[in-house]
């Protein structure tokens, strides 16, 4: 049986999958908020820790690498790349003869910071669907990194400073190496800051970078997350102008983000990329999580053996049978796309 609370728990396996409450042992797939919580132990890739630990300093860790399979309190377990964000990583569970694989957030477009990710076959695919309906289509990201070039230009050409906006932990180390290699200095806000560094330390190489001053930061480009403006650091800012990198901008730019314009680059798979994910993956079962629920459905008039679950939610994994309770449970925008 597999069981959808604050985390995935599979019967017969000894910690959660991304569990959001507390939990004695959890699997991480990396470090966003969304899926972390304060547990006594986690299974995680080493860099997964190192983030791990600057939110909650300590916790008992178990290090799997990218690429390693190993027994983990008698469980068969490989971990591999999600192409998320640095460190970030999917686990096959090799469970009473099925494979069984949780995705976390994954990307699928290639990336200046993270190793690409892999796809393995699979029996029973629990995967996230962010962006499941098919108006969320990204453009190619040499799109996407010269509408940024773009915008950085214009912004200087009417006298105003750049600022990229993505969230503290990948995005904004995406956006750090994409203005290192096309020449920019940048200016990074304290979070931003202290996250590069971490990156860097990993053996990630950027461009030239400084913490945010009020004397420097002119010349440069910022780089901040969305709540900017309510951060002590850099209020008060005056002739500054925003552009966010996210997904949600296709189309549209996010009012929560304040931004003044909006790319759409994503850490996280669009509409195209989760069905070739399914394809080659060939699952006999499929379980989705967050995002658009119709993307289940979808799946379904695909003739896939799909389900889209919400938290209470259980499946039962006999051989065709297949019990579901829905609990009714509306899903925000993901912050952390
Ligand atoms: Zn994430």
């Amino acid at each position: 049986m597999i069981h959808y609370n604050s985390g995935i728990e599979i019967e017969g396996v000894n910690f959660t999958l991304d569990a959001t409450r507390k939990n004695d042992f959890a699997f991480v797939s990396h470090a966003h908020s969304d899926h972390v919580a304060r547990h006594r132990k986690i299974l995680a890739t080493p860099e997964t820790i190192i983030f791990f630990r600057k939110r909650f300093n300590r916790v008992l860790s178990h290090a799997v690498t990218l690429g390693q399979r190993t027994m983990v309190d008698g469980v068969d377990v490989e971990l591999f790349s999600s192409g998320h964000i640095l460190g970030a990583a999917q686990i096959m569970i090799h469970h009473n003869s099925r494979k069984i694989v949780y995705t976390g957030d994954f990307k699928m477009k290639e990336s200046a910071t993270v190793a690409p990710i892999e796809i393995k076959k699979c029996d029973v695919l629990v995967m996230e669907t962010t962006y499941g309906r098919p108006e969320y289509v990204f453009p190619d990201r040499n799109v996407s990194i010269d509408l940024i070039l773009k915008f950085i230009k214009a912004t200087r050409v009417s006298g105003y400073t750049p600022m990229i906006l993505g969230y503290s932990l990948g995005k904004a180390q995406e956006a750090l190496k994409i203005i290192g290699d096309n020449g920019y200095a940048a200016s990074l806000h304290p979070k931003v800051h202290e996250m590069s560094v971490l990156y860097r330390k990993c053996g990630i190489k950027f461009g030239e970078f400084e913490l945010f001053n009020h004397e420097t930061y002119k010349d440069k480009v910022l780089i901040a997350p969305p709540g900017w403006r309510r951060n002590s650091e850099m209020r008060g800012l005056r002739r500054v102008k925003a552009c966010m990198l996210t997904g949600w901008g296709v189309g549209n730019i996010p009012r929560w983000s304040g931004a003044d314009s909006a790319v759409p680059l994503s850490d996280h798979a669009d509409y195209n990329d989760l069905l070739e994910y399914v394809e080659k993956a060939e699952p006999k079962k499929i379980l989705t999580i967050h995002g658009f629920r119709e993307f289940a459905s979808d799946l379904r008039d695909r003739g896939y053996d799909a389900v889209h679950l919400e938290k209470g939610d259980s499946v039962y994994l006999t051989d065709r049978t297949t019990k579901h309770a829905p609990v009714k449970q509306t899903k925000n925008m993901d912050l952390f796309e």
